[in-house]
């Protein structure tokens, strides 16, 4: 029997458009301008009359960092799973962010490396470089040139609410907007559930997994031509010698304005964050490529950024929650930002949305179902990176997981060593981790029984 959720996993991720886009709405309200939210306003728009963003930030057409996304000077991956969501919604999109300088990676120019060793190529798949306020400004110039989608510059400080629950109405710098269905895409700090449960609601169950990570990025002029790139996005896990004993990640990768984006996470506060002479001299241990785009001027200081942890917020369950209210993007989950899951998430709670949307849903109820196909989503991704930051925090103390969670971290283990040298589990495992498809697939035994034979064959001598 086909497991329930890797079938609404494989709906969500469909790329057509939907058949039939019925008008429920006369003002939907999108609470957060940003990615998570542009791509929900993009869905309202087939929906309502007139959609309605509030953001607290100036947007600035050219794509500059702001203040309510501080994570923006960082560097962001837009993994394929997001990418063909993009596309579906914004046709052209991408086409677009490469005219204006954004960069297209074939396979062959991206490198993946595990404890310093390169992982086998495996699939197609392309991924679209840029910085996180370019990629927004794409996004954003296209949802904004729709007809009926407006922003309104202001701070949403809470929700309105009929009698017979439903949500009627935002309050946004204490002035009241009526709007007939409400979406929170105010990323991880939201304070919707503080609202609802102040207005007598039940407020979703928070699930947070500590992990400490330290973020420094830096940005440098590139000095090759286009043509001449080879590698223009390079991620993996190191153990540089001057940096913390535990481990590392660096990417690197070509973005606008012919230029490198330079970043190391780790899980200690980072040497490299004091001067970008240490910066640069982390990356000599790294593999050339690091030191290739840090040779050239540097176009943006050290940025740093410390994340205590993810969280989860769960919104299914709940027997008493407001009718015409959804939550997408950070708003409900913001993972572990180096497996680089949040945009490509929020894009598919876009698809949760029309999938909700679409099938003629009672609106004077809670929206059940749209939370339901929303954790499958969410739980996919979850799985994956938060799995991996249990199973780090247990290997540190050393703790014993259940021999079931154990008996998986092994056989994860096994595929991920395959894929430094057997294409095709790669090809499988990259299509997980990019969201593309569900995770239960690295639980079939033909995978696992690959990558095994590809380890066995690693390891035994060579002959002759
Ligand atoms: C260091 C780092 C690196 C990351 N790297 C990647 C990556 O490589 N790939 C990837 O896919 N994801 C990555 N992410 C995650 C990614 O940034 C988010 O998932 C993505 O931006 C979607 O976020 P969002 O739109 O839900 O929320 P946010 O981007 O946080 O935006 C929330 C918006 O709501 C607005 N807002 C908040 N409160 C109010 C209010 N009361 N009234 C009005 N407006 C309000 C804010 O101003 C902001 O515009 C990374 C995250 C971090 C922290």
């Amino acid at each position: 029997m086909i497991d329930p959720s890797v079938e609404t996993f494989n709906r969500l991720i469909r790329t057509e458009l939907p058949a039939r886009t019925p008008r429920l709405f006369d003002t939907a309200c999108v609470l957060g301008g940003s990615i998570a939210g542009l791509l929900a306003a993009r869905v309202l728009a087939d929906h309502a009359r007139s959609v309605v963003i509030i953001e607290r930030d100036e947007l600035e057409p050219s794509g500059q960092s702001r203040a309510g996304v501080p994570q923006d000077r960082h560097g962001h991956a837009l993994l394929p799973g997001g990418l063909k969501q993009l596309e579906r919604w914004l046709p052209g999109v991408v086409d677009e962010a490469q005219a204006l300088g954004g960069y297209l990676a074939p396979i062959e120019q991206q490198t993946v490396y595990y404890d310093g060793r390169p992982r086998a190529q495996g699939g197609d798949a392309k991924l679209l470089l840029g910085s996180r306020p370019f990629l927004e400004a794409r996004i954003r110039d296209r949802v904004l040139a729709l007809p009926n989608v407006s922003v309104l510059s202001g701070l949403a400080t809470g929700l309105i609410y009929t009698e017979d629950g439903r949500v009627s109405g935002v309050q946004v710098d204490h002035e009241s907007l009526s709007a007939d269905f409400v979406v929170d895409a105010m990323g991880r700090a939201s304070r919707l559930s503080t609202w609802v449960e102040e207005a007598g609601y039940q407020r979703p169950v928070l699930v947070r997994m500590p992990t400490g990570i330290h973020y420094v990025t830096a940005h440098f002029e590139r000095t090759e031509s286009a043509d001449s790139i080879e590698q223009a996005c390079v991620l993996g896990l190191f153990a540089p010698r001057t940096m913390p004993a535990d481990l590392t990640v660096a990417s690197a990768c070509v973005i606008e304005d012919d230029q490198w984006q330079v970043m190391m996470m780790t899980y200690e506060d980072n040497p490299a964050a004091r001067s970008v002479e240490a910066f640069r001299s982390a990356c000599r241990d790294l593999p050339p490529i690091f030191q290739k785009a840090t040779t050239g001027e540097l176009t943006r200081g050290l940025e740093t950024y410390h994340q205590a942890d993810s969280r989860h917020r769960d919104f299914t369950g709940l027997t008493h929650f407001p009718a015409g209210l959804v939550a997408v993007g950070d708003a409900v989950a913001s993972f572990n930002p180096i497996y680089g899951q949040g945009i490509s998430s929020a894009a598919l709670h876009a698809s949760c949305l029309s999938e909700y949307l679409t099938t003629d849903p009672d609106l004077t109820t809670p929206a059940t179902d749209f939370f339901a196909h929303q954790k499958v989503i969410t739980d996919a991704a979850w799985t994956l990176s938060a799995g991996a930051d249990a199973a780090r925090a247990d290997a540190i103390t050393g703790t014993k997981a259940p021999a079931e969670v154990e008996q998986q971290r092994w056989a994860l283990n096994q595929i991920i060593q395959a894929t430094l040298t057997d294409p095709t589990v790669t090809e499988v495992f990259a299509a997980v981790t990019a969201m593309d498809a569900h995770p239960a697939t690295l639980a079939d035994p033909a995978v696992l029984d690959r990558a095994l034979a590809a380890n066995e064959a690693a390891t035994a001598p060579r002959l002759g």
